[in-house]
């Protein structure tokens, strides 16, 4: 389809012949050049006059002639760049489109003719790429192998389901350019003592580890994210990780705290991300959708995304 400049808007029509807004996406994709772009898509059913400018971290499209034909309101959208979509109609015949952008960017709007008409805002996601530039990140699945973790209710086992999740996670921290190293790639048996030494070896900038909360009381349920001792920089990461987790999961908060087993060596600050709750029979049913694994990914990534933009002077 060939995009074509800003149209102009038609006059002297009534209300009712104005062109209507009927929906509001967005998508993380590459460009021509490989790069990441968040692109918000605004459909309508027809073209109208618009003008684009920021305003701290909004972008606002303010169209003219144009009627929103959709529920008013916020989109929530988390991908780590654009944290939500906002659509008013702020007068009869002006609709007002606001992208919050939790980071600095740059954006330009196009138009693409066709059913629907499509007024496309891309948003360039480099701050990010240059967050995760030369990091390495050791992403742990937990268990594996000979141990299998724990097991839901209908015998979900959680060596199985947390290597999913991570390697969704080592996908999406690739993508965004730092290096993602697994601490196994299938269903392997790994010595805990390994999996931290690995992180030692590989100079990793943060240690993530993934595993699922398991409970003799069937009812308890939610996610948590624990931390290596004494260490405020793993503590701070947890909590960001925690916050972004229960974001994209919204399952019960059960809340950041050490974890004395979490021996990452060094400096090297380590968490490990107890996604939700695999005994509690709600949650495993969850834990088997390809779509929650890609959610809880994307909620750690954030975290972690967060912290690097938090703490810049992090080693590696
Ligand atoms: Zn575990």
């Amino acid at each position: 389809m060939a995009l074509i400049k800003k149209s102009r808007g038609e006059c002297g029509l009534s209300a009712l012949k104005h062109p209507r807004i009927t929906n509001i996406w967005s998508k993380v994709i590459e460009d021509s050049t490989g790069s990441l772009i968040t692109r918000v898509v605004v459909e309508s059913t027809g073209a109208f006059e618009y003008s684009a400018d920021k305003q701290g971290g909004r972008i606002v499209l303010a169209g003219a002639g144009v009627i929103a034909n959709m529920p008013e309101g916020s989109i929530e959208v988390n991908d780590g760049l654009v944290r939500e979509i906002a659509l008013a109609q702020t007068e009869p015949g002006r609709a007002v489109v606001e992208v919050h952008a939790e980071h600095p960017c740059k954006f330009n709007v196009e138009v693409a003719d066709g059913i629907p008409y499509r007024t496309i805002i891309t948003l360039d996601r480099s701050y990010i790429a240059n967050l995760f530039k030369d990091k390495t990140i050791v992403i742990d699945p937990g268990h594996g192998g000979e141990d299998p973790g724990s097991a839901g209710p209908v015998n979900l086992l959680e060596k199985n389901v947390v290597l999913l999740i991570a390697e969704i996670l080592a996908e999406k921290l690739e993508q965004a350019s730092a290096r993602a190293v697994l601490t196994r790639t299938g269903d392997k048996t790994v010595a805990p003592a390994s999996r931290f030494q690995l992180a030692a070896q590989e100079r990793a900038g943060l240690f993530l580890g993934i595993h699922t909360h398991s409970d003799k009381n069937s009812k308890v349920s939610g996610a948590s994210t624990r931390y290596k001792p004494a260490s405020r920089a793993s503590a701070a990461l947890a909590v960001l990780v925690q916050e972004e987790l229960l974001k994209k999961l919204r399952v019960a908060d059960r809340g950041v705290r050490e974890r004395p087993e979490l021996a990452v060596p060094g400096d090297i600050p380590g968490v490990e991300v107890e996604v939700v709750t695999i005994s509690n029979w709600v949650e495993e049913g969850l834990l088997r959708s390809p779509t929650f694994h890609k959610k809880a990914a994307e909620g750690i990534f954030n975290g972690v995304k967060n912290y690097l933009a938090t703490f810049p002077g992090i080693k590696r």
